[in-house]
């Protein structure tokens, strides 16, 4: 339907997804939400049914998955559970970092722990004094012998809460704003490492969001990541993926809210006839419909490009802005065409809109997709089609 071709191991990825999602996430998403903590039992499970190591080579224990697949294993998960997909995939993505681009030592001190979730990870860019402004973080790393020491502070980062695997973005010259930002791989269980307490959120705890500071943190020159000025760079270069699969999770939310209303609206009667007869609800759950299809194609335009490596850059922007927006819209439509029972928690609709709020912020918030798209105008433009 929507052209997104899969390799035959992808498609049966993919269906495991699917499979995991109903019969495991299911029947326990809502009681992981009131327990308010992340699912770390969740976590190996989904390790154990092999939809870990999606972003890592086969040849290092992954399941080597091409970008449009992650895709839609992680939009399989967000019908149901969107915290435990974002969760899963954070660790995931330091999981492929370090199976990719990482030396012989830090593979095997990190990979199998990750790829089993028995240690969680996390890419710590924000601290409390800068969000949106990455440039500004104040994180410190000063050169000594043999490594690096940190000190400093990070805020709101996905994982926080349990992880202890973290790429940390630290600044090695302030004058030089982004040029100075460089990346290390920070080990949570050496010295130095001290974690907050994880925020109390609207939803979405199975995120553990949280934060943690270093103090005197030494960090070896072998795990120095991403030299100064070229950490901005990556940064910036993998956010894309980011932003899309956040879009594709954005969707299934939708797509998982739409599902719900439109099967209470078929049973539901007033005035004599079931409430999707009424030509107002119809009309306003259309519009979600309508909304929803558009934002896929968005999505997996901009998914196509990343997985030919592409510049997905205003693509990706495009898709996030736009599934963040009909998302919490579109949900809160979806809540409000079932009445009060849409206020309901043993449905998740309340789950999802939730985790739709705080996806607007990850990965750059819909105001900075605006910046990104807004820096582009004349270029956009210019073109006729
Ligand atoms: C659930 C969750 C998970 C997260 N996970 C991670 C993670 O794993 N790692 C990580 O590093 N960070 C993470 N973040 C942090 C996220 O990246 C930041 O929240 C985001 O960058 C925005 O920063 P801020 O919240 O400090 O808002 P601020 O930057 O303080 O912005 C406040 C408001 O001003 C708006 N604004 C800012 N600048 C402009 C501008 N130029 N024009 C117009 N409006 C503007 C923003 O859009 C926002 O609405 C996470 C956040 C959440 C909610």
């Amino acid at each position: 339907m929507y052209d997104i071709k899969l390799s035959a191991s992808e498609e049966a990825l993919v269906a495991k997804a699917r499979y995991f999602a109903t019969s495991y996430l299911t029947p326990r998403a809502e009681q992981w939400e009131n327990d308010r903590k992340m699912p770390r039992e969740g976590l190996r499970e989904a390790a154990k049914a092999g939809l870990t190591g999606l972003d890592s080579p086969i040849a290092h224990g992954g399941s080597g998955t091409g970008f449009n697949a992650k895709l839609l294993v992680l939009e399989a998960l967000a019908e149901v559970d969107m915290a435990f997909a974002f969760s899963l995939t954070n660790t995931q993505g330091i999981a492929g970092r370090i199976a990719m681009d990482g030396t012989e030592s830090q593979r095997e001190r990190f990979l199998a722990d990750l790829l089993s979730t028995e240690r969680l990870g996390a890419t710590a860019l924000t601290e409390p004094g800068a969000g949106s402004d990455f440039s500004a973080i104040q994180m410190n790393a000063k050169k000594v012998n043999g490594g690096w020491l940190l000190n400093g502070e990070k805020a709101w980062i996905t994982n926080a809460a349990e992880a202890d695997i973290f790429l940390v973005y630290a600044q090695t010259d302030p004058a030089k704003r982004w040029r100075g930002i460089a990346s290390f791989l920070v080990d949570g269980r050496q010295q130095g490492f001290t974690r907050a307490a994880p925020y109390e959120l609207l939803g979405g705890h199975a995120i553990g969001t949280g934060g943690f500071s270093l103090t005197d943190m030494f960090v070896p020159d072998e795990d120095l990541i991403a030299q100064p000025g070229d950490a901005f760079k990556a940064a910036m270069l993998s956010i894309n993926g980011a932003r899309t699969y956040v879009a594709g999770m954005l969707n299934a939310m939708l797509h998982a809210s739409l599902f719900h209303a439109v099967d209470y609206a078929t049973k539901r009667q007033t005035f004599g006839k079931a409430i999707i007869e009424h030509q107002g609800l119809k009309w306003s759950l259309a519009d979600v419909a309508t909304k929803l299809e558009a934002s896929r194609l968005l999505t997996y335009r901009a998914a196509q490009l990343v997985q030919d490596d592409g510049d997905a850059m205003l693509a990706a922007s495009y898709a996030k802005k736009f599934a963040g927006d009909i998302g919490i819209q579109g949900i809160a439509d979806c809540i409000q065409a079932m009445g009060a029972n849409g206020m309901r928690t043993n449905i998740p609709l309340g789950r999802h809109l939730a985790c739709a709020k705080l996806a607007s912020y990850t990965d750059g918030s819909t105001e900075i997709q605006n910046e990104r798209i807004g820096a582009s105008l004349t270029d956009i433009v210019a073109k006729t089609v």
